[in-house]
């Protein structure tokens, strides 16, 4: 059995990564050895042949013994770990969560059931860096399949609708203690004074915004991540330049939009504009989305569905990537809009990492 190294695995990503594999049974196919930046020594988790002490994750030593590493640990690790190992020899396959080696000419970025293709060339060509996509970029080409298989797409923009839980495990909370501290205006007063009571509490110096800079609860912060030089955030950039080398397309998929911060807790949505490159018919565009992959499925354009099925609420803690509002603009018949809700732990994050690390075990 192929010895697997784990670092990251109590994190967020981590922690959705296990559960995943626990799910799934993975860990029968493997040897796995758990590694920890602040804890080793102590014991690690039982995944099925008893707890063992958690092994230095900064020891190159110990980590080259793994013959492939997952980490869920973050870009400063990626950073720090992954050249030392190179340079000491290593040769094992490095599946990193991480944004650090995204758009390195060594690695590829994994989201299997849209480019298994590019995986197998890059494994065959042997590659051995691969890492998880950005998350809104995951779910948008998890959606879009059909239309990008079929060469249907000009371009695409993006408005995004991104969740707390994507900016980290204290971001999450400080937006539910945001909506207790809201929660605690309410008196019972008419509506206009609540919302004055509300707007007060958002503005004071009081109001918990160590994490998010600015109140979301009540609000959106319509920035995420850092400045690019021609105005984007480096969210928005990283819409186009990880889409075309994840779809590995020839000749460059215009991708731009904007990235907003809202106030839900597990799941990114986006409405989404289309170019497309020639007039298809309605019917004939649901039924390539809802049949592009197992997970992708569109949802009718009335209100019952949508509401219904179209939301973070019902989408968290789920393998569904619903697609629905699907309809042409009134700009013209080649326009496109939809809208979409994925989890973005899971198939934004965890999820390609754990089918990747089975594809190089050739269990899938
Ligand atoms: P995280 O929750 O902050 O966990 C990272 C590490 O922090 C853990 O592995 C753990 O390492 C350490 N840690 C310290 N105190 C902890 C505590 N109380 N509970 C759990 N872990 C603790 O990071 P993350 O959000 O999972 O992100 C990991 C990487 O995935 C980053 O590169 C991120 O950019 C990327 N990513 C994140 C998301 C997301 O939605 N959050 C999505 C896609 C990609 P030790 O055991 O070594 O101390």
């Amino acid at each position: 059995m192929k010895i697997v190294g784990m670092v990251g695995w109590r994190g967020m990503v981590g922690s959705v990564l296990m559960d995943r594999m626990r799910q799934e049974g993975d860990f029968a196919g493997q040897e796995t050895r758990f590694f920890s930046t602040s804890q080793a020594g102590q014991l690690g988790p039982d995944v099925g042949s008893g707890s063992k002490p958690l092994s230095d994750a900064y020891d190159i030593h110990s980590l080259a013994e793994s013959e492939i590493i997952v980490t869920c640990q973050g870009g400063d690790y990626t950073n720090r770990v992954h050249p030392q190992l190179r340079d000491a020899g290593w040769d094992g396959l490095w599946i990193d969560a991480a944004s650090s080696l995204r758009m390195d000419d060594s690695a590829l970025i994994v989201l299997d059931p849209v480019n298994r293709d590019v995986i197998d060339r890059g494994l065959d060509q042997g590659i051995k860096n691969f890492t998880g996509g950005n998350c809104t970029v995951s779910l948008m080409l998890m959606g879009l399949d059909g239309l990008f298989q079929q060469n249907w797409v000009e371009w695409v923009s993006t408005m995004t609708y991104q969740s707390a839980s994507g900016a980290g495990a204290k971001n999450m909370i400080e937006l539910v203690n945001q909506m207790g501290e809201l929660g605690g205006c309410n008196s019972g007063q008419a509506a206009l004074e609540l919302e004055r009571a509300v707007s007060e509490k958002l503005r004071s110096t009081e109001f918990p915004i160590e994490n998010f800079g600015a109140p979301l609860a009540g609000s959106l912060i319509p920035w995420i991540d850092r400045c690019m030089d021609n105005g984007q955030t480096r969210e928005e950039w990283k819409g186009q330049v990880e889409s075309n080398k994840i779809l590995a397309t020839g000749q460059t998929i215009p991708v731009d939009g904007q990235c907003v911060r809202i106030g839900a807790m597990r799941c990114h949505s986006q409405a989404i504009t289309i170019k497309l490159t020639k007039n298809v018919g309605l019917a004939e565009i649901e039924q390539v989305i809802d049949s592009a992959n197992q997970w992708v499925r569109v949802v009718p354009n009335h209100k019952e569905a949508t509401c219904a099925e179209l939301t973070p609420t019902m989408v968290s803690g789920s393998m569904q990537i619903p697609v629905g509002r699907i309809r042409k603009m009134t700009l013209g018949p080649e326009y496109l809009t939809c809208f979409t809700v994925g989890d973005q732990l899971l198939w934004g994050a965890a999820e390609p990492l754990r089918r990747m690390l089975r594809i190089a075990l050739g269990q899938l």
